[in-house]
């Protein structure tokens, strides 16, 4: 049996908590597992007060002090945004300690400058709970899949969207009714603009889209759209199609005309058919599908939030990491090496559902399906139906046009042209079309 491994903590919230639990509750587990025991020396939070659940002699809001200390092996960041996390990291790391984090907002800015000083160090660094919480994501892109080529991963990885999204779908709700109920559930936060924008998404698909394609992607690569402009009549209008619709995170390596490689990453919502693997991941669940050369489509399916789940994946990299420290070694590092060029929505081949209001009368469709087809936009549905005012008078109709593949620059200027038609009353919404490649 090998000397302790000394651990600190930094942050004692949801995740953090469960963290320090189970590493009190399993110590006897994790000493077989790692061959040496794990000792919290010390736990970083803002508030040092008496009731925290745990000795008040290991809490501290001096993080500097506590990541500097001669008997800390592995720093375990819990605390949340880019900063002091990075830079309680950095200090870690340059003093030899291995990190792990589940800060994902940090690591899709900043994980080069980590990387490197990890490289360093020649210690570990990981983040396998940064991406989709309990699921095991990161150590199958790093190193199950490493002897294989992915082509693509897509993902629900916010739970707090996937959940308005599924109750607007089985219930009708609105929008904002969908939120009040995430909100008072506790799925939502009391500012909830990081997941209903989709910047969560977003981080999480630069991680993903770096690791699956060897090539940095930040988080200001990834195109990013959110959820709140999604109605429940386009949920209606999903439903007669076969699908629902989900906000996804998707990284593709694509191939371009002259067989040059690119990678894409890009969060919006989109309708997805009913029959796709996604399609029913529902409540606050999250799932990746990855799709790799020889593998083929591999479905990762779990709790993508939560502190135990959370603390489960972190336990996880702790143990490699403590594992490590133990054998006198370190994980596989960084890979890189690719440096695939980023490629912008605008060439992406995806399939558009435009909703708008027309004029009801002879004309209108012929007009509509012209500004498709002279940006070679192929159309592959339209449906149509009256709309009748208040007083019963017909007053237009809503017309639902289901595009085939076309590059997303073509189909976006055709909807500015459309909406510039005297006889579209409105353009109600747009919405990509995923898990088809008609
Ligand atoms: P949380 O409940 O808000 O807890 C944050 C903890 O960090 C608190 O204990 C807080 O101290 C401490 N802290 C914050 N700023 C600090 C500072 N400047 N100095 C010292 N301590 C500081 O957060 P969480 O939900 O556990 O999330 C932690 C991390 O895990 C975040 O990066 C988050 O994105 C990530 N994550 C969370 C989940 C989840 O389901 N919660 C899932 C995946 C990833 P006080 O207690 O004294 O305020």
């Amino acid at each position: 049996m090998s000397d302790e491994i000394g651990v600190a903590v930094l942050g004692l919230g949801n995740v953090g908590s469960e963290v320090v639990r189970i590493i009190e509750e399993s110590a006897a587990d994790l000493t077989a597992r790692i061959g040496a025991p794990l000792v919290i020396r010390g736990i970083g939070v803002r508030r040092v007060d008496a009731d925290r659940g745990v000795p008040v002699e290991l809490l501290t809001d001096d993080i500097e002090a506590l990541v500097s200390r001669d008997d800390v092996d592995i720093v375990v960041e819990l605390m949340g945004p880019v900063e002091p996390a990075r830079k309680a990291i950095l200090a870690a790391l340059e003093q030899g300690k291995s990190v792990v984090t589940a800060n994902k907002a940090l690591m899709a800015v900043s994980a080069g400058k980590l990387a490197e000083a990890a490289e360093k160090a020649h210690v570990d660094l990981y983040f396998e709970a940064a991406v989709a919480g309990a699921i095991p994501v990161i150590r199958p892109l790093t190193q199950s899949l490493a002897g294989d080529t992915v082509l693509r991963v897509a993902g629900i990885v916010n739970g707090t969207t996937n959940y308005i999204l599924s109750e607007m779908d089985s219930t009708g709700a609105d929008y904002a009714s969908a939120l009040a109920d995430a909100s008072a559930l506790g799925y939502a936060e009391a500012d909830p603009t990081a997941d209903v924008e989709g910047w969560d998404a977003a981080a999480k698909a630069a991680i993903l889209a770096s690791i699956a394609f060897h090539t940095r992607v930040t988080a200001d690569d990834v195109y990013r759209e959110g959820i709140t402009k999604v109605s429940a009549a386009d949920f209606a209008s999903a439903r007669a199609l076969g699908c629902t619709i989900k906000l996804l995170a998707i990284c593709e390596r694509l191939t371009t005309g002259k067989g040059k490689q690119q990678v894409s990453a890009r969060v919006y919502p989109a309708l997805v058919p009913l029959e796709h693997p996604l399609a029913s991941v529902n409540g606050a669940f999250n799932a990746v599908v990855v799709e790799a050369e020889a593998a083929g489509r591999l479905m990762f399916y779990g709790q993508g939030a939560g502190g135990a789940p959370t603390a489960s994946a972190v336990l996880g990299d702790l143990v490699m990491a403590a594992r490590n420290r133990v054998q006198g070694g370190r994980g596989p590092r960084e890979s890189k090496y690719a440096k695939l060029p980023v490629a912008p929505i605008g060439v992406i081949p995806t399939r558009y559902y435009v909703n708008m209001n027309v004029a009801d009368r002879p004309g209108v469709l012929s007009a509509v399906s012209a500004e498709f087809s002279k940006r070679e936009v192929s159309i592959a549905e339209v449906r149509q139906e009256g709309m009748v005012d208040d007083e019963g008078q017909r007053c237009g109709a809503r017309i639902v046009v289901v595009t085939h593949q076309a590059k997303d620059a073509a189909l976006s200027e055709t909807v500015a042209a459309l909406a510039d038609l005297d006889v579209v009353q409105s353009i109600n919404s747009v919405l990509r079309m995923e898990g088809t490649s008609e």
